[in-house]
């Protein structure tokens, strides 16, 4: 395998051969993890990037206030010791730049950036037959061959973009969060809207408060958010997880969601009003995410969760100090947790500034832009500048956007129509020798990316490695294992609080799509323990041939 590495960042790598043992589709977390186990096991192995830049998510969401919700030591890479005793973490919460300096400083400390073909989207890919391999359709590099291919491109990645009347006809700039420019706006003196209130609206609500003349936030459903609890990381702080930071993982891998909370074993019905707040305040206080388990059956049992609700209601008063302000900034209609929480560092208290307002467009709906703003059917907003932050198609966007056609030509889209239908989260039945990363059914977007990563990386390199020992050339799911994966996935979601809101984890986050659990709920922990046991039963569920 010979290539042309003229890997500087911003070049595109032009291979002279297309053709790989693996290609990989993403050069974020999950696609630079996959691409060193891979090469590391002999194997000849290529990222394609559609970006000139690693970090997926973090390349893309360079937005004021982008920052990490998982804590730094926890988002980042365990596989190499010398990597975690190196890199030093300046702040509890990484910001987005500081994440972005990370991912290439892995890419370069293992040399990655020469097997990645920059500026490289791929289009489509068809499984061929005869040959047991994929044709990998691409804008810049035409066709390239692989025997396996690996979608590692994101749950995060298809934006979202609003379709209101008239936002050509707006006179100002109008940004995504999750394609936000490079160069950062400059805010001051400007009247700025921002349109949604999940997580990146919620980080980017303050940075801007502070900066920008007017802020305007389009406000259609109110969700919860915890605060951070963030602090810079001391010299002391650092060289104590440091010397600890084995331990520190396993009970990363050993806790639910990755995050290396433990759940309080009792219910939060079992204790006294008085403990129960006792406990709730501590876990409000320190935990971000954490606080989610502060019982654990906050996401389980809706009356545990109603006290939860009841407390976080509260906190929400005592930093807004309107009351008709903080009744609009209350969620309502759902249980707390059910909507993937925000993590803010001061969201509700940027409404007590008199330069930003919360416009409530599910009372009155936005109609156009404008030339000069946005008009609801309360009137006008005069506006500069316009941040959507209306999210993603997530989980399958990104999967479905290329049109990937296994078996007898049947595509990927045709096949999850009714929902995304695999084995494990990593490979679908008549789709051979394709694997996805930390997607549908997995714990994905219900666990900490990272550990979640790590166990996907691990267990289809052994996957892959342990077919080519045997000689085999095809690694299919097989269709009883994938059938009983998906009513396994969707057992366990009836046993949470999750289906009771109107979630992109249910599909609902764009119109048409099916209506169905996406994540698997099941924690890491129980889940890398199946993966475990497909291992250690010859690939039980995979036919491999
Ligand atoms: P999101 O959670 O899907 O939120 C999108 C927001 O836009 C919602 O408030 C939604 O309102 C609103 N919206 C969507 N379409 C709209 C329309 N046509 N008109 C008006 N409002 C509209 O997206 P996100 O905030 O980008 O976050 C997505 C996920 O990314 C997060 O849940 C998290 O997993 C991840 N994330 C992580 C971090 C981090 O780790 N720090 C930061 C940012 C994001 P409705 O609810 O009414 O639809």
């Amino acid at each position: 395998m010979s290539v042309n590495s003229n890997a500087e960042h911003g070049s595109v790598n032009s291979p002279t051969d297309s053709s790989f043992d693996v290609i990989i589709v993403g050069a974020g977390f999950s696609g630079l993890r996959s691409l060193h186990s891979l090469r590391n096991a002999g194997l000849s192995v290529k990222i394609i990037e559609a970006s000139d830049e690693v970090g997926g998510v973090w390349n893309h969401n360079r937005y004021p206030g982008a920052r990490c919700d998982v804590e730094s030591y926890d988002y980042s890479f365990g596989f190499s010791d010398e990597l975690q005793q190196q890199w030093r973490w300046s702040e509890r919460y990484a910001q987005q730049p500081e994440i972005l300096r990370y991912a290439n400083h892995v890419c370069d400390r293992f040399q990655l950036r020469s097997d990645i073909l920059f500026d490289c989207r791929m289009l489509g890919a068809d499984f061929n037959e005869d040959r047991a391999s994929w044709t990998v359709a691409t804008d810049s590099l035409g066709q390239l061959q692989c025997r396996h291919l690996i979608l590692a491109v994101g749950q995060l990645s298809k934006i979202k973009t609003p379709t209101i009347p008239g936002a050509a006809s707006f006179a100002g700039e109008i940004h995504h969060s999750g394609a936000y420019p490079r160069e950062p706006l400059d805010f001051a003196g400007k009247r700025v809207g921002i349109i949604g209130t999940g997580s990146s609206g919620v980080q980017m609500t303050p940075v801007i408060a502070r900066q920008a003349e007017h802020l305007s936030v389009f406000q259609r459903t109110a969700n919860y958010s915890i605060p951070a609890c963030h602090a810079e990381i001391s010299d002391a702080d650092d060289a104590l997880v440091k010397a600890t930071y084995d331990e520190r993982r396993e009970q990363a891998r050993n806790s639910p969601s990755g995050l290396g909370f433990m759940p309080n074993r009792r219910s939060a019905l079992d204790d006294s009003p008085e403990v129960r707040e006792q406990i709730f305040e501590t876990a409000w206080n320190r935990l971000g995410f954490g606080f989610a388990l502060a019982y654990y059956d906050i996401l389980l049992n809706i009356e545990s969760n109603n006290t939860a609700v009841e407390f976080v209601n509260r906190k929400i008063a005592e930093k807004v100090d309107d009351p008709e302000l903080c009744k609009k900034l209350t969620p309502h209609g759902f249980p707390f947790g059910a909507m993937r929480p925000a993590v803010d560092h001061g969201y509700y208290q940027a409404f007590n500034r008199s330069n930003v307002e919360l416009v409530d467009i599910k009372q009155a709906p936005i109609e156009a832009i404008t030339e000069t703003g946005i008009t609801t059917s309360n009137g006008e907003y005069p506006l500069d500048i316009i941040i959507y932050a209306t999210g993603f198609d997530v989980f399958t966007g990104s999967i479905l956007a290329p049109l990937i056609r296994g078996r007898n030509g049947l595509s990927l889209e045709q096949k999850w129509s009714q929902g995304p239908r695999n084995y494990l989260g990593i490979g679908t039945h008549d789709f051979p020798n394709l694997f996805v990363m930390v997607g549908p059914g997995s714990p994905s977007l219900l666990s900490n990316v990272i550990v979640s990563i790590e166990d996907h990386a691990q267990f289809i390199c052994s996957l892959i490695t342990s077919a080519d020992s045997l000689g085999k050339q095809t690694i299919e799911v097989n269709l009883d294992a994938e059938n009983d994966w998906v009513e396994h996935v969707n057992e366990r979601a009836q046993e949470t609080l999750y289906p009771l809101a109107p979630s992109y984890y249910m599909g609902n986050e764009v119109a048409g799509k099916p209506k169905v659990f996406m994540p698997y709920s099941g924690g890491v922990r129980g889940y890398r323990r199946i993966l475990e046991n497909v291992r250690n039963s010859d690939w039980k569920g995979f036919d491999i041939s």
